[in-house]
């Protein structure tokens, strides 16, 4: 009997999700349509800050949860609207009173309301439902919860209600929804009562995470329905036809479009926290370059610098040593001539003893200047140290070197140094051999030189031949 029973409910249910949609194509009646004739479009009054119920947006739109539901039933009666466009409730409210709009969109049932409009029957109903802190305990009856506080937005008819039903409870006041939601998050108060969409939309967007639904009071739904003017009963018949074709498929799929009451996602968040990860990695790899580019920078300035001689800007002796390495190695496996002459000035000890050392500084700087400027520029100069100076001549052989070192001593015979008097210079040369390195090439040429020396000085000796 009752599994018969049951199936007469499903059929019925079923039948009416056919009827319902059909009802919307119904031709309206005689007076509806004379009634929408001399009315249209329908004068509207709505909340202009009740998101995600209604907002009017920038733009001057009716927007959100009524919006929808309105347009909704507009396409199912062939319904236009006119909105009048608002700042606050209250303003909406004082416009309904005057006569100015012949709809108010969503709002409760109250006495006071009554008193200028009749509603509809509920365009959507919508749970109040009770928000704690995670850590409480799911609240069965509202009674039960002695001397704890709950936070209410002042004023409203809902207060009123609950001073009245559960006077056990201790009430305070805030200025609107999210204050009464926030005081809970921050334990300033144990308990709110909201409309479950409002609480959901409103906990998703501010971040308090630490929310949550604790449980329901029987009686406090919210029904909102479309308040019409009391003379305008006509316009409220048509309507509730329409609301009649209103499926819960329909509806959900309204309520759905603006507020997920799934609080599980905080996308928005992620991406901004991913965002400026991505940002600070960025920052500190664009950082980073810039300094191992300084580094770069610093370290090849200091390889110059040491091998750089600070008083004539050619080559020092550690420069000479790494540069003369490679080219006696490259000289050797290809079997190229390559040469070097080294310079000693002659009797320089009497320039610093009768000129001083900074005029001693100066005629050396001097010649720094001169012999880069007599040898070929492929030539490397270097200040092998005190007065001496050492050329490497690249694709020289002795003779060609010998050459070379008497050119650059007759220009320094004929040079006008600082101190405007003579001055000579000795050379010694010597030339690659297999087998030779950076130091037996060198004291070769230094053995020259000191030949050169003992000789009179003013000349130029090359090593003795292998
Ligand atoms: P010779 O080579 O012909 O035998 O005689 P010399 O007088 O040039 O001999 P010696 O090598 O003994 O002296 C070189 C002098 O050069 C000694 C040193 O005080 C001086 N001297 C070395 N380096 C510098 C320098 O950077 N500035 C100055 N003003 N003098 C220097
Ligand atoms: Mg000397
Ligand atoms: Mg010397």
């Amino acid at each position: 009997m009752s599994f018969l029973r049951l199936c007469l409910r499903w059929w019925i249910a079923g039948l009416w999700c056919l009827a319902a949609p059909l009802l919307a194509a119904q031709p309206l009646n005689e007076s509806e349509r004379a009634y929408l004739g001399a009315h249209s479009p329908l004068s509207l009054c709505v909340d202009p800050d009740w998101w995600p119920f209604e907002v009017i947006d920038a733009s001057g739109q009716h927007v959100g949860i009524s919006a929808d539901l309105l347009a909704l039933l507009g396409e199912r009666l062939g319904l236009q609207f006119q909105l009048r466009v608002t700042r606050t409730w209250e303003e909406s409210l004082a416009a309904s009173r005057a006569g100015e709009c012949r709809l108010m969109s969503f709002l409760n049932r109250t006495p006071e309301r009554e008193r200028w409009l009749i509603f509809t029957e509920p365009l959507l109903s919508d749970p109040n439902v009770l928000i704690t802190r995670e850590e409480h305990p799911f609240i069965a009856d509202l009674a039960a919860l002695s001397g704890k506080t709950m936070a209410l937005p002042r004023g409203t008819a809902m207060m009123e209600r609950l001073r009245k039903d559960y006077p056990q409870l201790r009430f305070v006041g805030t200025d609107s929804e999210a204050e009464a939601l926030q005081m809970v998050s921050e334990r300033r108060a144990d308990v709110t009562l909201r409309s479950l969409i409002v609480a959901a939309h409103t906990i998703k967007h501010k971040g308090w995470f630490n929310l949550k639904i604790a449980g329901q009071v029987p009686g406090y739904d919210n029904h909102l329905r479309v308040g019409v003017l009391k003379s305008e009963t006509v316009l409220r018949d048509l309507l509730d036809k329409g609301i009649a074709t209103l499926t819960a498929q329909d509806r959900s799929r309204v309520v759905d479009r603006h507020v997920s009451i799934k609080v599980v996602t905080q996308v928005d968040t992620d991406y901004t926290v991913a965002l400026w990860l991505l940002a600070l990695l960025a920052a500190v790899a664009l950082t980073s370059l810039l300094w191992m580019r300084r580094l770069h920078q610093f370290n090849a300035r200091l390889r110059t610098l040491s091998q750089t001689d600070a008083l004539t800007g050619l080559l020092n002796r550690h420069g000479l040593e790494s540069a003369l390495a490679l080219d006696v190695e490259r000289a050797q496996r290809f079997a190229r001539p390559l040469s070097v002459l080294m310079f000693d000035i002659d009797h320089f000890k009497h320039i610093n003893d009768s000129h001083g050392h900074l005029m001693g500084d100066r005629v050396l700087a001097e010649l720094g200047r001169l012999i880069p400027a007599v040898v070929r520029q492929v030539d490397t100069v270097c200040r092998w140290g005190g007065e001496e100076f050492v050329v490497i001549c690249h694709e020289t052989t002795t003779e060609q070197a010998v050459q070379q070192a008497e050119r650059l001593l007759q220009r320094v015979r004929g040079h006008v140094f600082p101190h405007q008097q003579a001055l000579t210079i000795s050379a010694g040369v010597a030339t690659v051999r297999a087998g030779d390195s950076v130091e037996s090439l060198l004291a070769r040429a230094d053995q020259a030189l000191y030949q050169a020396k003992n000789s009179g000085r003013d000349q130029v000796c090359a090593e003795t031949p292998a």
